[in-house]
């Protein structure tokens, strides 16, 4: 534990939002498991994150922030810092109904509708969002079960597209603990990662959608969840896919074929109906779930010579 009482009361004194010391991150995570973190804080606005990041740079304790940590694991000693939840910066709004602000920006959105959405704001809600406005792009977001901040972060994706797609800008807390914002055209998206520079925060970001018919957008939305229905193990907990697909090669595949569908480590299985899910049947640790994963990666990169290199993150120490 490196808060100690002086640093409780400091950090309760700066921020209205919620602040839990020694807080079970199995409580959190939607795969369920993970060891105690020494905080976990959810301030009200950016202006207290902005406070909070600058008193931590200062006073050197770690910091990361989580989104909804659909695709996090805590190891079971926990995390020694404070975890940042971006959970209460729910804002959405349409920002204008054709014109970017920006006039240089003017051409590559015309015809679109932008709107900004907070970090803490879910993807779901963005769906259901572009559903009651009408919007068109969003629905290859249906089923993904995290937040603007994790999501942009992930650089989430599904069916072909990805969020990188559709987002126009994000606002940052950058290393500094200064505010800016950064152009779509200078963000450095990868599969499943943005590149931003350690210690950056996303708190929002603008994205472009076009109008569109409202029955088709919600069919296409029906489609998706049915498709994740038949193909994930949606009645068990998980962080969804363990594993970064490689190139015409999905890591689910290369699993099922080295016969590892069923596997468990205490509580934790390899899902039978999905390589690439690692599900809690009850009572899994996150070192179960480690466990199965270093299995996976020695055996596959010992018989195919390929390292399959984790999607969802993992942090803090072992016990
Ligand atoms: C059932 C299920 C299905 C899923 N399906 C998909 C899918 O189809 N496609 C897909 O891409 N993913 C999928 N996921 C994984 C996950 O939902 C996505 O990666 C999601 O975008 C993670 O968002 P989060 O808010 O939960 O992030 P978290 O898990 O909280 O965090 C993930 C990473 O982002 C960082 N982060 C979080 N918030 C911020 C922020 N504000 N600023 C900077 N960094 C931040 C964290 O430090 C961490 O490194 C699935 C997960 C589940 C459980």
């Amino acid at each position: 534990m490196i808060i100690d009482r002086q640093f409780r009361d400091k950090i309760g004194g700066m921020v209205n939002g919620k602040v839990l010391f020694d807080e079970p991150m199995s409580a959190h995570t939607s795969m369920g498991v993970g060891g105690r973190a020494d905080a976990l804080i959810f301030p009200d606005t950016v202006g207290e994150l902005k406070t909070l990041v600058s008193f931590f740079l200062g006073e050197k304790i770690s910091f990361l922030p989580v989104g909804n940590c659909t695709n996090l694991i805590v190891r079971d000693g926990g995390y020694r810092g404070v975890l940042l939840s971006l959970e209460a910066l729910r804002r959405l709004e349409i920002r204008d109904q054709n014109l970017p602000r920006r006039s240089t920006l003017k051409e590559e959105y015309a015809g679109s509708v932008c709107f900004y959405a907070q970090a803490g704001v879910s993807l779901s809600g963005i769906v259901e969002f572009s559903i009651r406005e009408s919007l068109s792009g969003m629905e290859f977001c249906a089923g993904i079960p995290g937040s603007v901040g994790g999501g942009l972060k992930m650089n989430a994706g599904a069916w072909g597209k990805e969020l990188k797609d559709v987002v126009k800008s994000v606002s940052i807390i950058d290393a500094g603990a200064k505010t800016r914002e950064i152009e779509r055209k200078d963000l450095p998206f990868e599969y499943r990662n943005l590149d931003l520079s350690k210690g950056t925060i996303i708190t929002g970001a603008d994205f472009h959608l076009v109008r569109g018919d409202r029955n088709e957008i919600q069919g296409k939305i029906s489609d998706i969840m049915a498709m994740r229905r038949e193909k994930h193990p949606l009645l068990y907990r998980s962080a969804g896919s363990v594993f970064k697909n490689r190139p015409n090669c999905p890591a689910g595949k290369m699993i099922e074929e080295a016969g590892f569908k069923g596997l468990k480590a205490g509580d934790a299985e390899i899902s039978e109906k999905h390589g690439n899910f690692i599900v809690n049947r009850g009572n899994a640790k996150a070192g179960d779930v480690i466990a199965l994963i270093d299995t996976i990666q020695n055996k596959i990169l010992g018989e195919k010579g390929i390292l399959l290199e984790t999607e969802l993150k993992i942090i803090g120490e072992d016990l």
